[in-house]
Order: C-alpha cells, then sequence, then structure tokens
C-alpha cells in the first residue's frame, strides 16, 4: 500500500502540492491525472522521495519513505537507507533512461546485482524471465539504440520488475513514444494490473486509464480535485475543472 499525508511541496514562493492525501491499496491501480505543471511528476517523485516534502510524508507498505520518527518529528535517514528504501519501488520514466552502454539483459540484470540482492547468474536468469514476460527475450544482447521506444520502454519495466518492487510508478510511459508504439507498451502495463501489481501512473491516455484502473485521481493546481472509480470521475465528474479537462484530452 501507498499512503500520501497531506503532502505539501514547494519550490521558494512557487506551491506545487499543496496537501495532498493518496491511499493506493495492494494490488490497486491508480491512475493520475491533471494539467500540465498541477504536481503529478512531483508527486511521483515525492512518493519515492527524490523530492522532500516540505510538510507530510509517505508510506509504502507501513514504512515511512526517506524519514523516520524522532519524538513527535521526523527526521531525514541517511542516503544509504533511502536508496534502499528507493529500490523497492519501481519507477518507470517518460523517457526509459536505460543504461546506453549495458546490453538489454544487462539493463534488466544491474540493479539486483548492485543492491546485493542477487549473484550476477541469477541475476541474468531473472532478467532472461522478465524479458521474456515483456516480449523480449530476443533482444537480450542489444543495446538500447538498437531498439525501437516502445521497445526501450518495455525493457525499463522489466527493469523496474527485476527488483520486485512493492509498488511500481509510471510518469507518462508512453508520451515520448510514437501512436504506433503505445499499444505494446499500455499492453505490458496491463499485464502487471492483472497480475495483481500495484500500480500509479500518471497518463494522459484516458482510454487505458478507463480500461485498467481501480481509481482515479485528478490533481489541478497541487491538489486532488477529485477521486473515484473511471466510472465516476471520467464519465461523471463532479467539478468544473476535472469536465474541463477531459473536454481537452478526449
Ligand atoms: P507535466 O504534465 O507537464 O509533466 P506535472 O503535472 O508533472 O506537469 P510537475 O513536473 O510536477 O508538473 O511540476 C509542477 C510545478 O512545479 C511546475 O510549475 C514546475 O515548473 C514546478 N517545478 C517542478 N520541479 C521544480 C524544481 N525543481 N524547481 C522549481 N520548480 C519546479
Ligand atoms: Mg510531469
Amino acid at each position: 500500500a501507498v499512503e500520501v499525508r497531506d503532502v505539501h511541496k514547494w519550490y521558494g514562493t512557487h506551491r506545487v502540492l499543496n496537501g495532498v492525501d493518496l491511499t493506493v491499496r495492494p494490488g490497486e491501480v491508480t491512475v493520475i491525472l491533471g494539467p500540465s505543471g498541477s504536481g503529478k511528476s512531483t508527486l511521483l517523485r515525492v512518493i519515492n522521495h527524490l523530492e522532500k516534502p516540505e510538510i507530510g510524508h509517505v508510506s509504502v507498505n507501513g514504512e515511512l519513505i526517506g524519514v523516520r520518527r524522532h519524538g513527535d518529528r521526523l527526521k531525514e535517514l541517511n542516503e544509504r537507507t533511502i536508496l534502499a528504501q528507493r529500490s523497492r519501488i519501481g519507477f518507470v520514466f517518460q523517457n526509459f533512461n536505460l543504461f546506453p552502454h549495458l546490453t538489454v539483459l544487462d539493463n534488466v540484470a544491474a540493479a539486483p546485482v548492485a543492491t546485493g540482492r542477487l549473484g550476477g547468474e541469477q541475476a541474468r536468469e531473472l532478467a532472461r524471465e522478465l524479458l521474456d514476460r515483456v516480449g523480449l527475450a530476443d533482444k537480450s544482447g542489444a543495446y538500447p539504440r538498437q531498439l525501437s521506444g516502445g521497445q526501450q520502454q518495455r525493457v525499463a519495466i522489466a527493469r523496474a520488475l527485476a527488483l520486485r518492487p512493492g509498488v511500481i510508478l509510471f510518469d507518462e510511459p508512453t508520451s515520448a513514444l510514437d501512436p504506433e508504439l503505445v499499444g505494446e507498451v499500455l499492453a505490458v502495463i496491463k499485464d502487471l494490473a492483472r497480475t495483481g501489481t500495484t500500480l500509479v501512473i500518471v497518463t494522459h491516455e484516458i482510454g487505458f486509464a478507463r480500461e485498467i484502473a481501480d481509481r482515479v485521481v485528478f490533481i489541478d493546481g497541487g491538489r486532488i480535485v477529485e477521486q473515484g472509480p473511471p466510472s465516476e470521475v471520467l464519465d461523471r465528474p463532479r467539478h468544473e475543472r476535472t469536465r474541463d479537462f477531459l473536454a481537452k484530452v478526449l
């Protein structure tokens, strides 16, 4: 489960998140929608503590992320502990962020080895399984530049899975792709959803959201404007701002 509690984030006088509360239950798929600049990426980055909230906190599977309780205050954890926590939270970026100098297989196998969880041969075995799962068993020896965007993004998903994360965060995973490559990436994400992986996905793919989301969250101005099942938020939005946004993206 992911619990975001009263999170505020600001840069100088610019308030980016203004009291966000969000609960994602184990196995649930949450899709986050909202206009550009509304704070969607910042919210994902707060969840894995790439950004530190000024107020509020996040916990994943009952564990506070980035901080620990110190009396009635929160104290920052050391960098090593934060990195260990972050390695249990998958993150898939818009631009794939693969290691260009590593083969596909090594891109997927690298993290379990670097974190000391698996030996090299075990990690490569796991990587082969995961590449098979995302339909890329035949590409394990290729380098990222030799793959299409859709293939690179599927490698990035396999890489996230290699750490057996409790939750995977996706930040617009298909928005850098040519339209004909979007479907293959969405199909892999749908498969993860079906098998009960906890997912938080920022996307503008409304049809996809309707198909797989247990809950849709609409954010504007750093606040959750409304949330609920797709049949409510997408089909019968209660707020003017949600209606305006959907009219633009649909
Ligand atoms: P998009 O749909 O365009 O990706 P978003 O909803 O993901 O937008 P964020 O990237 O979370 O929006 O940014 C929210 C606001 O915070 C924006 O106004 C952005 O300029 C600002 N912001 C984000 N990161 C920083 C930073 N490091 N320093 C200053 N301002 C920032
Ligand atoms: Mg963003």
